[in-house]
């Protein structure tokens, strides 16, 4: 049996933080783990940040809804779940995510939690667990799966080594460069070519 994994952002939707820097204007929630490194330190700044300026769950679901998967998504899911069981793997969070999911079709997503208070005031957030994208692969692994991965940057490189078969879409070239092994692809015609051309099955587009 087959799974493919795909990552979320940068492969299915935009990336979520960005977009939604850019709904609000709030300049200071573009940075990404590009500018500030440590994970837990940008997500404290970005709870921070949001509090400043007063946006609740509500809202930041409200902007986040306005945002479209990226251009030929939705038609690509719905080809690759007629011809493998498809699992998201990714670091964003439930509830910021949950708008784009809805335009998905709600494929099965592995990601973290933000915790929010009554008043749906973002007070904290949970990881699922560390380095959750290649975990999710052994743990598939443990089960008997064979695993097809895609995704686009470096947080998910432990993910495509550990997969049977890995194949980076849309990713920048310094990440092509370093990780030559990976077939790369920059569209979903010739991402849904990798997928068939590394299943074991006889698939057709
Ligand atoms: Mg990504």
């Amino acid at each position: 049996m087959e799974i493919a994994c795909l990552d979320l952002e940068g492969v299915l939707v935009p990336e979520i933080w960005i977009e939604f820097a850019q709904k609000t204007g709030i300049e200071e929630l573009k940075a990404t783990t590009r500018d500030i490194p440590d994970y837990d330190v940008l997500m404290k700044q970005r709870l921070r940040i949001l509090d400043e300026h007063n946006l609740k769950i509500q809202d930041i679901q409200e902007v986040i809804a306005t945002l479209k998967p990226l251009e030929g998504a939705v038609e690509f899911v719905n080809w690759l779940r007629e011809r493998f069981q498809v699992i998201i793997l990714s670091d964003t969070f439930y509830e910021f995510s949950q708008p784009l999911m809805r335009q998905l079709g709600f494929p099965t997503l592995f990601c973290h939690r933000l915790i929010t208070d009554e008043s749906g005031r973002v007070v904290d957030y949970k990881l699922r667990q560390a380095d959750p994208k290649r975990q999710s692969i052994r743990a598939l692994q443990t089960i008997y799966y064979r695993t097809i991965a895609a995704g686009d940057s470096y947080n998910d490189t432990t993910m495509l080594a550990e997969a049977d078969a890995g194949i980076l879409f849309h990713a920048p070239q310094n990440v092509i460069d370093e990780f030559p092994q990976f077939p790369a692809v920059h569209t979903y015609e010739d991402l849904k070519k990798e997928f068939i051309k590394a299943s074991n099955r006889d698939l057709t587009l």
